[in-house]
């Protein structure tokens, strides 16, 4: 890094963009010039890295989803900037955290599906693939989130009100996307993914909607205001918003235009491209390999179809194409997300595409009867039924890979729910469990126990090689290691209790356990469940003198869908219970009660370090793999969690001994459903009934309101088109009460309880999404790893 030249590129551009002397800026307009000084220096890198992989076979990544956060920190510490930069800053009297803090996170997704694409992005520059991300430029990203009176409330997040230094407008390189009633400009934006070493960097090129003409003079003229801009604001429109449903189907004309919008764009800008050097398009698949991202950009496999209808290429074709170059991951088991649309919808927005599916589906029914399947068995491979369209299926049939995301979810698929398509096709079923990148989830959020464990090991390797965390355990025999890593383990403690105080005004005790549950809020992650448990404990604390308990902060972060009124009572649930709790001077301050506001991913980077326990509560069989389960284990928690998604590999790797896993199984749950009664078993479990009570009896003084009595409902009798206890909340409350024992005893011998935090840390190596990426490189996608060292070998 040269600071001469950054240090005059940043006074350049503190003039020319807002006319002052760099040292009267304030930090959001620092950060700015400091930024726009580093893409500089990233730009003909970045070209050079395109250049590397000319030729070869290029790996693209579909996804209505990325949940980057801040680019400022990973950057610097992927270009190896970081200790220089700061002492260059410091010598101009600047702030490097002030800097950091004055970003805004990109927050271009919900919660694990994009903050999955965003970990792969990162760990495919870094081990050298071309890995190009492809999704939308949301205006506004996940909405901000206020508590009024413990209720949730929503405003627009701003992440671009003071531009984006990190994107490059790439006018040159526009397409239209038509739909039947509207055509628009898709206007990319290209931001550099460098990987780590900053020897390939890599491009998410994320689409805008723009209007063809975006003003009506002769409208304006005629003093049509609201006319002369109509096109302009329906083409915006497009591009303007994510929406912010996790795992629930989603039925917005909006929503099918903003998936068709940044696929068909994609696609045309990958044909455009291969036009470039090919006459014909019998080498596409051998050259791309497009991952589409759950069933969002599932219309990709009809659009290329009836994109190379266009270039003369026949529907049987096109169709081998597309499946040759497509793969298909599935993220969810929960029915109610799987996607359908509705073909009077696809009818009216895009004709042509539902012709295709027309096609694809009969063509699936031909090649079922071919193999003698009865007409009541095809019927159950459909694309099209009853008036909807399958996304899910028409993503398994056109493509050549389908994957779950941990061995678990991945068994579940081929077993019950698509065992009709495993049979099928079994060749196209795989498992890649989910990954997290450690540059940002430990090198970066932790550097206090990346410096340590560089000096355990000797080496930095482990940055990009994760399994040598493995090395570790020998260490952990070890009580003077042991030590030196709780001391670490405190100070991440104390950090946050500082960030807590000044974001929430409230005061957590630093020597407490700090049990945290973060996440988006659902139903099946069971944040009531944890509810449940600390009213289990403040009564207790009430009403027996004898009990005592190791003092416990219970740390929530969660956004509830919007229109999801029962997660959203479950938020204001806990926000009453924290007042209640927080401010009773009988307990002692033994529990306190926070649930932080508007959790993303850069409070996320301040709550996994500080984490004593990690809640991983779902109902077994519910969540696919968890993302959040491997960054507590990664920073050395031990997990209170549930036989589910990759809960399951995370204790295979560190030992049951080493966390704490209660409750139903897969299997239970599938014996008990047909005779589960939670209203009988509460009946016999009066201690959980008065909490559950809590809800409707106003005992706590929780103002009963209309929504607790329906979240009641939904655990007694059932309410919409949910059965009781859907979740298994009732029949899982004693053994989470009595694995939270088992933390609070062993919490009673810190060495021991710390010990396992850190064989959690050594035990990581699995889950870092290099050994995903690589995974799917190899057996999926097909691709080349090139580094500069090949290209100068292949030179000679
Ligand atoms: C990792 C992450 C998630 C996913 O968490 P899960 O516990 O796997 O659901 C969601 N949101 C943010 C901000 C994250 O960093």
């Amino acid at each position: 890094m040269n600071k001469e030249m950054l240090t005059m590129r940043m006074k350049g551009y503190a003039l020319t963009t807002y006319g002052r002397e760099l040292k009267e800026l304030n930090n959001k307009e620092r950060y700015t010039v400091f930024s726009k000084a580093l893409m500089e220096d990233i730009l003909p890198k970045w070209k050079a890295s395109e250049e590397k992989f000319e030729g070869k076979k290029k790996a693209y990544y579909l996804s209505a989803e990325f949940l980057m956060g801040r680019a400022l920190s990973n950057n610097l510490i992927n270009l190896g900037y970081m200790s220089e930069v700061k002492e260059m800053l410091s010598s101009m009297g600047m702030d490097y955290n002030a800097l950091e803090e004055a970003e805004s996170d990109a927050g271009l997704g919900n919660g694990g599906l994009g903050r999955l694409a965003a970990c792969f992005l990162d760990s495919g520059a870094t081990m050298n693939y071309s890995l190009t991300g492809y999704g939308i430029r949301y205006n506004y990203g996940i909405f901000e989130q206020k508590f009024v009176e413990g209720y949730q409330v929503e405003e627009g997040d701003k992440w671009l009100e003071h531009g984006d230094s990190w994107s490059i407008r790439r006018q040159d390189e526009k397409v239209v996307v038509d739909f039947k009633d509207q055509s628009v400009y898709a206007v990319p934006y290209d931001t550099p993914v460098v990987g780590f070493s900053g020897e390939t960097i890599n491009t998410l090129r994320l689409w805008q909607s723009e209007a063809i003409t975006e003003f009506n003079f002769t409208a304006f003229n005629n003093q049509m205001y609201d006319k002369a801009v109509k096109e302009k604001n329906d083409a915006e429109n497009i591009s303007k918003v994510l929406y912010p449903n996790d795992s629930m189907e989603s039925g917005k004309i909006l929503r099918l235009k903003q998936q068709y919008f940044f696929v068909s764009a994609s696609l045309q800008d990958l044909i455009r491209t291969y036009k470039k050097d090919h006459k014909d398009f019998t080498e596409f698949s051998r050259l791309h390999a497009v991952q589409l991202n759950d069933t969002h950009p599932a219309v990709a496999i009809p659009e290329l179809i009836r994109l190379l209808g266009k270039e003369g290429v026949s529907f049987k074709n096109a169709f081998d194409i597309a499946v040759d170059t497509f793969a298909y991951t599935n993220h969810t088991i929960l029915k109610e997300a799987l996607e359908q649309w509705s073909v009077k919808l696809y009818k009216k927005i895009l004709p042509e595409v539902y012709a295709i599916i027309v096609k694809i589906d009969n063509m699936l029914s031909r090649q079922l009867a071919d193999k003698g399947l009865t007409e009541k068995e095809i019927s159950e491979f459909e694309i099209i039924s009853e008036g909807n369209i399958k996304m899910a299926w028409l993503s398994i049939y056109g493509t050549h890979s389908v994957n779950g995301v941990a061995q678990l979810h991945t068994n579940i698929l081929k077993d019950t729910e698509l065992s009709g398509w495993y049979n099928l096709f079994p060749e196209r079923f795989n498992n890649k469990t989910n990954g997290i990148t450690q540059r940002r989830w430990l090198l970066e959020s932790n550097p206090e126990l990346s410096a340590f464990i560089t000096e355990l090991l000797g080496h930095d390797g482990w940055i990009t090689e994760l399994s040598e965390l493995s090395k570790l355990k020998k260490f952990a025999e070890d009580d003077t290691i042991i030590e030196r890593f709780m001391r670490i383990k405190k100070a991440k403690k104390l950090e946050l209790k500082e960030y807590i105080k000044e974001r929430e005004g409230i005061e957590i005790d630093e020597n407490s356990i700090y049990d945290i549950q973060i996440k988006r809020l659902h139903e099946y992650k069971r944040q009531l469940l944890n509810a449940f448990h600390i009213l289990y404990l403040y009564n207790r604390l009430k009403t027996d003198k004898n009990f005592d308990m190791e003092p416990r902060t219970f740390i929530f972060g969660a956004k509830a869908a919007p229109g999801y009124a029962r997660a959203k009572a479950i938020i204001k649930f806990i926000n009453e219970i924290a007042e209640v709790v927080n401010n009773d001077a009988d307990i002692n301050g033994k529990i306190k009660v926070v649930f932080v506001e508007n959790y993303g991913v850069s409070y996320a980077q301040k709550l996994f370090p500080a984490a004593d326990i990690s809640e991983q509560i779902s109902t077994a069989g519910k969540e696919a793999s968890g993302t959040g389960n491997m960054k507590f284990m990664l920073n050395g928690a031990p997990t209170i969690g549930t036989f589910d998604g990759a809960n399951v590999e995370i204790v295979e790797e560190a030992g049951l001994e080493n966390n704490y896993i209660f409750g139903l199984t897969v299997e239970e749950i599938e014996e008990l459903k047909a005779v589960y009664d939670p209203k009988a078993e509460l009946e016999k479990n009066p201690v959980l009934k008065s909490i559950v009570n809590t809800l409707i009896d106003g005992t706590l003084d929780l103002a009963p309101e209309e929504n607790f009595k329906e979240l009641h409902d939904s655990l007694i009798k059932g309410a919409s088109w949910h059965d009781p206890d859907n979740y298994f909340i009732i029949r899982d409350f004693d053994a989470y009460v009595e694995a939270q024992e088992r933390v609070n005893e062993d919490y009673k011998n810190q060495l021991e309880f710390y010990r396992k935090g850190f064989l959690n840390m050594a035990s990581a190596g699995k889950f870092s999404s290099d050994r995903t990426i690589v995974e799917y490189a190899n057996e999926i996608w097909n691709i080349p790893s090139i580094t500069e060292e090949d290209e100068e070998s292949l030179a000679v």
